[in-house]
């Protein structure tokens, strides 16, 4: 996942030239660019009170220069409106990009409380620059004459990308329509907040609470004296207390040989948002899709998807439903006939019951056990994190583009687990700074995630600060951390969107490094992903903890063989919750229902995803990437990218895999472009061709062979 910090379309500008900070930020860290290295941000100085005070002088600082580029009495040039433009906001982008990411990363009741204070502020703030008459104006005007501009490529596609900003924001509405818009976007950011604050809220209360030992059984001692020690920081002495993760699915469900509790477990998982309660979200979830709705309609698009899709490569809903509709039965049936395999199980067993949803992880380990003599925990020992990461995923960069990484311990950090790393390009000279984020705390978002600091900017001189995020329980003290085989493709996936971060070269900040549509963004990070597996990589990295031993070739093969297995319930756990985002979104505002579960049933009917034993992976109340605004009407986008993944992945294939020669093609065509170009151009370059489905069909097991 990516998360997107900015909440706003329009790149506001790092500049260090900034205009001097207002006399009430005497003293506050944020008032100017911060003097450590390419900027990275001064945790050990910033306290929560700081936050308020940056972002009104921020906005405020930021409203007077759009106003002088406004009312400026010159005619608009490309230098005095949009290169204008780009550098405005200095301080606003800082206190925004640096909030963001520690409410994401690393938040409190505080840092919650200005959230929710300022995320409707800052959608006014937005409104106030996308819908300034005077402003639009001149963008128009210079739009209307682009092709006299004498402009180079990435400053016209900069004017395009302005235009279509400001068309979509609302600039061509009617005052009293903009008006209108402006109320329903300040609401939408003040349900998006409540939706995200429940979600956490309701994932951190909802653990699975048990009396006795014998009921966790499966689990291992370490985990279950783990939820011993849990349950008594709740007061709940004597008792075990199981933590809850934001998918519908839960690791423990594959280890737990109980089923009275695995189902218990998988039953408040699933009634997470929906059950009463303080954190319940159906109401929220009907308010935002309704206001998403309205704002669709004023804005002269059937609904909210139309609207959202437009400005994606996908371009509109006919050509999603298409490609998930197609893929929905292929999908569903692979997942009944893995269905099947479990149940042979549990009636060799003699269980007695028809497998389900809580049934299903355990016994899909049961067969890949016996399918190939392999169980996950085998591979753990092999997957230690410093291994995975330094041996690992720096190791594949190295190989492909050159890099080389140095940790250092003089910067601050917000978290002490926190590691930080200078990262240089193959010449020698440094190319960004890497913060690795990677346990589970609970005042951390679920899920991982990639966002930036400092973007890369030659208009403003500035280089990339970036940060991965993960979710790894962190173990005991002395301890070694040791991944399962899905954290380390997360681990490698995330620095995959930490790569098209580093590598951009671009001029504006509008553009710079994961600046592209959402259902491109995902692209990179997925072709990263096949170098945890890379026979070279590999033997680089997965080593045995304690003796250092590399991992036995029959169990790599064993790896490697059981990827295509669990596809059908994979993909159609996917699809089901991409098809409830789009449901969701395809509709009028006359359309929005008045019942959440109803309307996400009939839903998953309408679709042919109503497979009981395979839930969606997020229902509708936990479903932030769908309502928390970052992917909404957009969670299709990873299926879309998988596509040009996988045809990418075949391109190094057939040229030879990791060799820097392939690493510096990619990097030179797409990575470091950024979004100076239509996103399918750019891999139209990369390829020499339009991407085929054909790879990806083959990678889930849907071709129907
Ligand atoms: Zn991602």
């Amino acid at each position: 996942m990516l998360l997107v910090a900015a909440a706003l379309g329009l790149a506001f500008s790092q500049t260090v030239l900034a205009a001097a900070p207002a006399a009430s930020l005497a003293g506050n860290p944020l008032a100017t660019a911060s003097t450590l290295p390419f900027h990275y941000p001064a945790f050990d100085k910033i306290k929560d009170e700081h936050f308020i005070p940056a972002f009104n002088a921020g906005m405020r600082i930021q409203l007077k220069e759009v106003s002088a580029i406004a009312n400026n009495k010159a005619a608009p040039s490309f230098d005095n409106t949009i290169v204008a433009m780009e550098k405005s906001g200095e301080l606003l982008t800082r206190v925004q990009t640096i909030f963001g990411n520690l409410q994401g990363a690393n938040t409190n009741d505080k840092l919650d409380a200005i959230d929710s204070e300022m995320s409707p502020k800052l959608a006014a703030h937005a409104d106030a620059i996308y819908l300034n008459p005077k402003l639009w104006a001149r963008v128009k005007a210079l739009y209307e004459k682009r092709d006299a501009l004498k402009l180079d490529a990435e400053s016209k596609h900069l004017l395009e990308r302005y235009h279509t900003d400001f068309v979509r924001a609302g600039a061509n509405l009617s005052a009293a329509d903009k008006d209108k818009l402006k109320a329903i976007n300040a609401n939408i950011a003040k349900l998006q907040t409540l939706f995200t604050q429940n979600v956490l809220k309701e994932t951190n209360a909802s653990g699975l609470v048990v009396d006795t030992r014998e009921e966790l059984a499966g689990m291992s001692a370490a985990a279950i004296d783990a939820a011993a020690t849990a349950a008594k920081a709740k007061g709940l002495d004597g008792k075990f207390f199981v933590a809850v993760v934001n998918t519908s699915g839960q690791p423990p469900l594959a280890e737990l040989t109980n089923r009275t509790t695995r189902e218990k477990l998988m039953a408040l998982s699933l009634a997470r948002g929906s059950h009463g309660g303080e954190f319940d979200n159906r109401e929220v979830v009907l308010k935002i899709a309704k206001a998403r709705a309205e704002k669709a309609t004023l804005l002269g698009y059937a609904n909210f998807a139309a609207y959202s899709l437009e400005d994606q490569t996908a371009h509109d809903t006919a050509s999603v439903n298409k490609l998930l509709g197609e893929l929905a039965k292929p999908a569903v049936n692979n997942a009944k006939k893995e269905a099947a395999d479990l149940q042979a199980v549990v009636d060799a067993e003699k269980g007695g019951f028809k497998i389900d949803a809580s049934d299903w992880a355990y016994y899909t380990d049961k067969v890949r056990a016996q399918r190939f003599a392999f169980d996950e925990n085998q591979l753990k020992p092999y997957f230690e994190l410093d291994n995975v990461l330094i041996n690992g995923v720096f190791f594949a960069a190295n190989k492909e583009y050159g890099l080389t990484f140095k940790e250092r311990k003089d910067l601050p950090v917000y978290n002490p687990d926190v590691r930080v790393f200078d990262v240089f390009d193959a010449d020698g000279s440094q190319l960004a700074i890497f913060i690795a984020d990677m346990y589970a705390r609970p005042n951390k978002q679920g899920g991982a995630w990639m966002n930036e600091y400092i973007s890369q900017s030659s208009l403003l001189g500035t280089h990339s600060v970036v940060a991965n995020h993960l979710n790894i329980p962190k173990p005991p003290a002395g301890e070694p951390t040791l991944l399962t085989y899905d954290e380390v493709k997360t681990a490698f996936h995330e620095f995959g969107h930490a790569l098209h971060g580093m590598f951009s070269n671009v001029k504006y900040p509008r553009f710079s490094g994961t600046s592209v549509p959402r259902d491109f963004v995902e692209y990179p990070s997925q072709v990263n992903e096949m170098w945890a597996v890379w026979p070279e990589v590999l033997a680089n990295y997965a080593k045995h903890y304690k003796t250092g031993a590399p991992m036995p070739k029959e169990l790599l093969d064993k790896v490697i063989a059981s990827k295509k297995f669990n596809q059908g319930f994979l993909t159609t756990e996917y699809l089901s919750a991409s098809l409830l985002d789009q449901r969701w979104h395809q509709l009028t505002p006359a359309q929005i229902p008045t019942d959440v579960l109803a309307f996400e049933a009939q839903s998953l009917k309408d679709m042919g995803v109503d497979f009981a034993p395979v839930p969606p992976r997020y229902r509708t109340t936990y479903f932030s990437h769908s309502f928390s605004g970052g992917y909404s009407a957009g969670y299709y986008a990873y299926l879309w990218s998988e596509k040009l993944d996988a045809d990418t992945v075949e391109w190094f294939k057939e040229n030879g895999g990791l060799l820097r020669k392939n690493g510096d093609w990619f990097r030179a065509k797409l990575l470091s472009r950024g979004g100076t170009d239509d996103a399918m151009n750019l891999f139209r370059n990369f390829r020499g061709r339009d991407p085929v489905i054909e790879p990806l069909l083959e990678r889930r097991g849907l071709t129907g062979k």
